[in-house]
């Protein structure tokens, strides 16, 4: 087909736009029970909601002795309280006999404040006389005390549904006695690589080829975001085996296809008319750089519509294509509230051109000084140039109708961090 043609069927889009149609229709896959050290990084199916209270009963955050504030009210330096030492607490025991007056146990912080009891004085604040303690002045009720339920209340809501679990929940899951979770089954993500020119990984770098990286970046940001990849290799340019990988996808029961290369305007670009021909075409090219030639359509499978992002394959292309749609797509399907990416407030310290009206993402590196975040330019911003991704903290938004963004301008970030 005539490059006029294919221009005039598919309008470029926004990436907005673009971002509503990839996730149009996408819903949580089906639950399923982990154990929780295996939930983290995964995605909440259901609220979590606390069968009892945290801590489950009154206890002390202080090495003291316990006793009944009442009894030191008259206290005072020059007429100490004193109280006679009745027992010794430590953590995980219950007394044995309360806190009447005059008296006090001696108890370990994490000990449950005995009977009788409503406040702790630390060892540092007490005298120790024999079996004796003075105190020189009142101690509140309350002191020292963390109450039942003061962390959590039972029946409260201590994790949502779509929350991607992280080291602090999976610790909040264990104390209120959840040993198991329900989680969305990870997506699982066919990530296929195209291009007469790529070898695999191992292969000899014969003249005129390069290796295959993409099949390894897309791979590795499907584990991040939460997805199972499943590889399915390098096809050549050619349409037979472009189907027949994608088949093998669909065989594997992937539930995204993520394909780079191939969705150019040039004459080897066979991944655009392989998916005209085994689904439709939703949409190709995006106002943005790197990333415009982006195609997304869908193939048909049992009444079930699998969603085929065909990415361009340019090295940076691919890993930025990934994360504006294939990254929202995966989180869609886990189900997380939040598909958006965390993005900060830094200022530019370099220029950088725009010639058109397309958004550019561009790989900065981010320093703190007096003004805030600062964002550096990587280096060379060329699709090709991985190395300037390998040294970004972020990508660096330049609106559409910007031209030639100066030093001093305030830009909004997009993280590339651990996190998500
Ligand atoms: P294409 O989008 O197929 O026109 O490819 C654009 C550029 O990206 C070409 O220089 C390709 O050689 C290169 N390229 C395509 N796929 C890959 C890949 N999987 N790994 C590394 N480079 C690639
Ligand atoms: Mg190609």
């Amino acid at each position: 087909m005539e490059r006029r043609d294919l221009t005039a069927m598919y309008p470029m889009l926004s990436v907005e736009e673009a971002r509503e149609h990839v996730l149009a229709g996408l819903v949580p896959l089906e639950a399923e029970s982990v154990p929780i050290l295996s939930a983290l990084g995964r995605v909440l199916a259901r609220d979590v909601i606390a069968g009892y209270d945290i801590p489950p009963h009154a206890n002390t955050a202080m090495d003291g002795y316990a006793l009944r504030s009442v009894d030191t009210a008259g206290a005072s330096e020059e007429s100490p309280v004193r109280l006679r030492v009745i027992a010794e607490l430590p953590a995980g025991y219950v007394a044995e006999k309360p806190v009447v007056p005059g008296t006090t146990i001696r108890i370990m912080t994490g000990a449950a404040i005995p009977p009788g009891a409503d406040a702790v004085a630390r060892f540092e604040s007490v005298r120790l006389d024999g079996d004796y303690i003075e105190i020189a002045g009142p101690v509140p009720i309350g002191k020292e005390v963390r109450c039942a339920g003061e962390d959590v209340k039972q029946g409260a809501l201590v994790l949502k549904q779509g929350r991607r679990l992280r080291p602090q929940d999976i610790g909040m899951l264990a104390s209120i006695g959840e040993s198991e979770v329900e989680v969305t089954r990870r997506p699982r993500v066919g990530v296929l690589a195209t291009g007469d020119e790529l070898v695999s990984i191992d292969a000899p770098l014969a003249p005129g080829k390069i290796r295959n990286t993409n099949g390894y970046s897309n791979a590795a940001q499907v584990l991040k975001y939460g997805g199972e990849p499943v590889p399915l290799g390098i096809a050549s340019d050619s349409d037979e085996e472009i189907t027949k990988r994608i088949r093998s996808g669909i065989e594997q029961g992937v539930d995204l296809l993520v394909v780079s290369g191939g969705v150019s305007v040039g004459d080897f670009d066979m991944v655009k008319k392989v998916l005209a021909r085994e689904g439709e075409i939703d949409f190709w090219r995006v106002r943005m750089k790197p990333g415009k030639p982006l195609a997304f359509g869908h193939i048909t499978i049992e009444g079930r519509k699998l969603p085929v992002l065909g990415m361009p394959g340019n090295p940076v292309s691919a890993m930025v294509s990934f994360e504006m749609f294939a990254r929202p797509m995966i989180l869609a399907l886990l189900g997380a509230s939040d598909v958006e990416h965390r993005t900060v407030s830094a200022v530019l310290a370099d220029t950088i051109s725009s010639k058109d009206d397309r958004r550019h993402f561009v790989r900065v590196l981010l320093e703190e000084d007096e003004r805030g975040y600062v964002a550096y330019l990587t280096g060379d911003q060329g699709s090709g140039i991985l190395t300037s991704m390998v040294e970004a903290d972020g990508l660096a938004i330049i609106p559409e109708e910007w031209r030639n963004a100066e030093p001093g301008v305030h830009v909004q970030v997009i993280l590339l961090g651990d996190t998500l």
